[in-house]
Protein backbone atom coordinates (compact mmCIF):
# COMPACT_ATOMS: atom_id res chain seq x y z
CA UNK A 1 0.00 0.00 0.00
CA UNK A 2 1.27 3.18 -1.16
CA UNK A 3 1.81 5.96 1.69
CA UNK A 4 -1.35 8.38 2.00
CA UNK A 5 -2.30 11.08 4.05
CA UNK A 6 -5.41 11.72 6.50
CA UNK A 7 -7.27 13.48 9.09
CA UNK A 8 -6.49 11.75 12.65
CA UNK A 9 -6.71 11.77 15.92
CA UNK A 10 -4.36 11.05 18.31
CA UNK A 11 -5.46 7.92 20.44
CA UNK A 12 -2.18 6.74 22.33
CA UNK A 13 1.56 7.48 22.33
CA UNK A 14 4.23 5.87 24.16
CA UNK A 15 8.13 6.65 24.12
CA UNK A 16 10.07 4.26 21.71
CA UNK A 17 13.11 6.37 21.60
CA UNK A 18 14.97 9.75 23.00
CA UNK A 19 13.15 11.32 19.55
CA UNK A 20 10.52 8.87 18.65
CA UNK A 21 7.09 7.59 19.84
CA UNK A 22 4.82 4.37 18.87
CA UNK A 23 1.68 6.32 18.00
CA UNK A 24 -1.86 5.20 17.46
CA UNK A 25 -3.46 7.27 15.63
CA UNK A 26 -7.78 6.97 14.70
CA UNK A 27 -7.74 8.25 10.51
CA UNK A 28 -11.19 9.59 9.16
CA UNK A 29 -10.86 7.65 5.96
CA UNK A 30 -8.28 4.59 7.15
CA UNK A 31 -9.46 3.79 10.85
CA UNK A 32 -6.80 2.78 12.99
CA UNK A 33 -3.30 3.14 12.34
CA UNK A 34 -0.56 2.21 14.38
CA UNK A 35 3.23 3.92 13.59
CA UNK A 36 6.53 5.15 14.63
CA UNK A 37 6.45 8.78 14.67
CA UNK A 38 10.67 9.83 14.15
CA UNK A 39 11.35 12.65 15.80
CA UNK A 40 8.20 13.21 17.25
CA UNK A 41 9.74 13.99 20.49
CA UNK A 42 12.31 16.80 18.83
CA UNK A 43 11.88 20.62 18.58
CA UNK A 44 12.26 20.57 14.79
CA UNK A 45 11.38 18.21 12.00
CA UNK A 46 8.01 17.36 10.65
CA UNK A 47 6.06 17.19 13.87
CA UNK A 48 6.60 21.22 14.96
CA UNK A 49 3.22 22.48 15.56
CA UNK A 50 3.29 19.70 18.25
CA UNK A 51 1.84 16.11 18.94
CA UNK A 52 -0.02 14.83 21.98
CA UNK A 53 -3.22 12.69 22.96
CA UNK A 54 -6.44 13.77 21.16
CA UNK A 55 -4.64 15.86 19.08
CA UNK A 56 -6.69 16.29 15.82
CA UNK A 57 -4.70 16.80 12.38
CA UNK A 58 -3.60 15.76 8.84
CA UNK A 59 -1.04 13.40 9.31
CA UNK A 60 1.35 12.03 6.38
CA UNK A 61 1.52 7.78 7.21
CA UNK A 62 3.36 5.36 5.36
CA UNK A 63 1.43 1.78 6.14
CA UNK A 64 3.59 -1.57 7.74
CA UNK A 65 5.47 -3.27 5.42
CA UNK A 66 6.62 -7.10 5.43
CA UNK A 67 5.85 -8.78 8.75
CA UNK A 68 6.01 -5.07 10.87
CA UNK A 69 2.81 -3.79 12.46
CA UNK A 70 3.69 -0.39 12.75
CA UNK A 71 3.76 1.96 9.78
CA UNK A 72 5.37 4.91 9.78
CA UNK A 73 3.83 8.77 10.83
CA UNK A 74 6.23 11.24 8.81
CA UNK A 75 4.01 14.37 9.47
CA UNK A 76 2.06 15.96 11.58
CA UNK A 77 0.16 19.19 11.09
CA UNK A 78 -1.89 20.08 14.11
CA UNK A 79 -5.60 21.42 13.35
CA UNK A 80 -7.18 21.01 16.79
CA UNK A 81 -5.51 20.20 20.10
CA UNK A 82 -8.76 20.45 22.18
CA UNK A 83 -6.80 22.77 24.67
CA UNK A 84 -10.30 23.29 26.63
CA UNK A 85 -10.59 19.93 27.70
CA UNK A 86 -7.64 19.96 29.56
CA UNK A 87 -8.94 22.19 32.19
CA UNK A 88 -11.26 20.15 33.44
CA UNK A 89 -10.62 16.31 35.44
CA UNK A 90 -13.92 14.82 34.69
CA UNK A 91 -13.79 16.19 30.56
CA UNK A 92 -10.33 14.86 29.98
CA UNK A 93 -10.38 11.66 31.45
CA UNK A 94 -13.84 11.37 29.54
CA UNK A 95 -12.05 12.55 26.40
CA UNK A 96 -9.17 9.77 27.24
CA UNK A 97 -11.44 6.90 28.14
CA UNK A 98 -12.79 7.54 24.45
CA UNK A 99 -9.96 7.54 23.03
CA UNK A 100 -8.79 4.38 24.47
CA UNK A 101 -12.43 2.83 23.97
CA UNK A 102 -11.76 3.92 20.40
CA UNK A 103 -8.48 2.17 19.83
CA UNK A 104 -9.21 -0.83 21.74
CA UNK A 105 -12.75 -2.18 20.15
CA UNK A 106 -11.34 -1.41 16.13
CA UNK A 107 -8.94 -3.22 13.60
CA UNK A 108 -5.86 -1.86 11.89
CA UNK A 109 -7.43 -0.11 9.08
CA UNK A 110 -10.74 -0.74 9.13
CA UNK A 111 -12.33 2.42 8.61
CA UNK A 112 -15.02 3.93 10.33
CA UNK A 113 -15.71 6.93 8.66
CA UNK A 114 -19.01 7.80 10.95
CA UNK A 115 -17.63 6.99 13.78
CA UNK A 116 -14.45 9.38 13.22
CA UNK A 117 -16.87 12.69 12.86
CA UNK A 118 -18.57 11.41 15.89
CA UNK A 119 -15.17 11.13 18.00
CA UNK A 120 -14.57 14.90 16.95
CA UNK A 121 -17.86 16.04 17.37
CA UNK A 122 -17.91 13.95 20.99
CA UNK A 123 -14.38 15.72 22.19
CA UNK A 124 -15.87 19.24 20.81
CA UNK A 125 -19.16 18.27 23.41
CA UNK A 126 -16.79 17.72 26.21
CA UNK A 127 -14.72 20.59 25.70
CA UNK A 128 -17.60 22.66 25.74
CA UNK A 129 -18.56 21.25 29.17
CA UNK A 130 -21.67 19.52 27.77
CA UNK A 131 -22.37 16.64 30.52
CA UNK A 132 -19.61 13.47 30.32
CA UNK A 133 -22.06 11.03 30.81
CA UNK A 134 -23.89 12.05 28.18
CA UNK A 135 -21.30 12.57 25.52
CA UNK A 136 -19.53 9.33 26.71
CA UNK A 137 -23.02 7.04 26.22
CA UNK A 138 -23.98 8.21 23.39
CA UNK A 139 -20.33 7.60 21.53
CA UNK A 140 -19.68 4.14 23.21
CA UNK A 141 -23.18 3.35 22.25
CA UNK A 142 -23.15 4.10 18.19
CA UNK A 143 -19.06 2.64 18.29
CA UNK A 144 -20.58 -0.77 19.40
CA UNK A 145 -23.27 -0.60 16.48
CA UNK A 146 -20.74 0.71 14.72
CA UNK A 147 -18.43 -2.10 14.72
CA UNK A 148 -20.74 -4.94 15.20
CA UNK A 149 -20.51 -5.42 18.99
CA UNK A 150 -23.96 -4.04 19.79
CA UNK A 151 -25.17 -6.45 22.65
CA UNK A 152 -28.87 -7.95 22.45
CA UNK A 153 -31.48 -6.41 24.91
CA UNK A 154 -34.97 -7.08 22.82
CA UNK A 155 -35.22 -10.56 24.14
CA UNK A 156 -33.24 -13.16 25.52
CA UNK A 157 -30.26 -13.86 23.31
CA UNK A 158 -30.24 -17.38 23.88
CA UNK A 159 -33.60 -19.03 23.49
CA UNK A 160 -35.37 -15.85 22.39
CA UNK A 161 -37.46 -15.46 25.42
CA UNK A 162 -39.15 -12.37 26.72
CA UNK A 163 -37.27 -10.17 29.12
CA UNK A 164 -39.45 -7.01 29.62
CA UNK A 165 -41.10 -8.62 32.67
CA UNK A 166 -37.89 -8.59 34.37
CA UNK A 167 -37.19 -5.99 36.27
CA UNK A 168 -33.58 -6.89 37.13
CA UNK A 169 -32.35 -8.74 34.02
CA UNK A 170 -28.99 -10.92 33.93
CA UNK A 171 -26.86 -9.71 31.25
CA UNK A 172 -23.90 -12.10 29.85
CA UNK A 173 -21.18 -10.61 27.22
CA UNK A 174 -20.51 -14.10 25.91
CA UNK A 175 -23.86 -14.97 25.49
CA UNK A 176 -24.45 -11.60 23.68
CA UNK A 177 -26.77 -9.13 25.62
CA UNK A 178 -30.01 -10.30 28.20
CA UNK A 179 -30.51 -14.25 29.23
CA UNK A 180 -33.98 -14.95 30.51
CA UNK A 181 -34.14 -16.92 34.06
CA UNK A 182 -34.88 -20.05 32.21
CA UNK A 183 -31.35 -20.01 30.62
CA UNK A 184 -29.14 -18.08 33.19
CA UNK A 185 -28.14 -21.38 35.56
CA UNK A 186 -26.07 -22.46 32.08
CA UNK A 187 -24.51 -19.22 32.06
CA UNK A 188 -21.44 -18.53 34.02
CA UNK A 189 -20.74 -15.09 33.04
CA UNK A 190 -23.44 -12.72 33.64
CA UNK A 191 -24.31 -9.36 35.70
CA UNK A 192 -27.27 -8.57 36.96
CA UNK A 193 -28.54 -5.49 35.37
CA UNK A 194 -31.83 -3.51 35.51
CA UNK A 195 -34.89 -2.69 34.05
CA UNK A 196 -34.38 1.09 33.44
CA UNK A 197 -30.98 0.67 32.34
CA UNK A 198 -31.92 -1.60 29.51
CA UNK A 199 -34.96 0.69 28.81
CA UNK A 200 -32.37 3.50 27.93
CA UNK A 201 -30.00 1.93 26.21
CA UNK A 202 -32.78 0.27 24.13
CA UNK A 203 -35.00 2.84 23.63
CA UNK A 204 -33.07 5.76 24.46
CA UNK A 205 -35.71 5.97 27.24
CA UNK A 206 -34.92 8.00 30.38
CA UNK A 207 -36.81 7.69 33.99
CA UNK A 208 -38.50 11.02 34.82
CA UNK A 209 -35.96 11.60 37.83
CA UNK A 210 -32.38 10.19 38.38
CA UNK A 211 -31.30 10.48 35.22
CA UNK A 212 -27.37 10.47 35.78
CA UNK A 213 -26.73 8.12 37.59
CA UNK A 214 -28.89 5.88 34.70
CA UNK A 215 -27.07 7.16 32.20
CA UNK A 216 -23.30 6.22 34.28
CA UNK A 217 -25.03 3.02 34.82
CA UNK A 218 -25.77 2.29 31.26
CA UNK A 219 -22.24 3.23 30.92
CA UNK A 220 -20.88 1.12 33.74
CA UNK A 221 -22.71 -2.05 31.66
CA UNK A 222 -21.37 -1.02 28.54
CA UNK A 223 -18.33 -1.18 30.00
CA UNK A 224 -18.25 -3.92 31.28
CA UNK A 225 -19.40 -5.27 27.81
CA UNK A 226 -16.42 -3.84 26.91
CA UNK A 227 -13.84 -5.36 29.15
CA UNK A 228 -14.97 -8.93 28.37
CA UNK A 229 -14.90 -8.46 24.33
CA UNK A 230 -11.43 -7.21 24.90
CA UNK A 231 -10.15 -9.33 28.00
CA UNK A 232 -8.75 -5.87 29.70
CA UNK A 233 -10.33 -3.10 31.08
CA UNK A 234 -7.76 -0.32 29.64
CA UNK A 235 -5.81 2.24 31.27
CA UNK A 236 -8.44 5.23 31.58
CA UNK A 237 -11.29 3.09 32.46
CA UNK A 238 -10.85 2.82 36.06
CA UNK A 239 -9.86 6.11 36.50
CA UNK A 240 -12.80 7.52 34.91
CA UNK A 241 -15.41 5.26 36.74
CA UNK A 242 -14.11 6.07 39.94
CA UNK A 243 -14.66 9.93 39.05
CA UNK A 244 -18.13 9.51 37.44
CA UNK A 245 -19.39 7.11 40.66
CA UNK A 246 -18.20 9.85 42.89
CA UNK A 247 -20.22 12.54 41.34
CA UNK A 248 -23.32 10.26 41.56
CA UNK A 249 -22.86 9.78 45.64
CA UNK A 250 -21.98 13.09 45.92
CA UNK A 251 -25.87 14.25 45.05
ZN1 LIG B 1 -33.63 -17.69 27.49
Amino acid sequence: MKPFSDKVICLGKVTYSESSQIVTLFGAEHGKLRGIAKGARREKGGFSGGFDLLYLGAADYIPPRGSSELGTLTNFYLENSFVGLRADLLSLNSALFLAEFTADMTEDMDPHPELFELLSRSLSRLEAGEPAPDVILNYEQYLMENTGHQPCLDCCCLCGGETDSLAHPYFSSSAGGLVCDGCCPSVEEKRLTERKVVDLLRKGQLPAEGHADIIIKAHGLLCYHKRAITGRPGKVMGFLNSLLLARMNRK
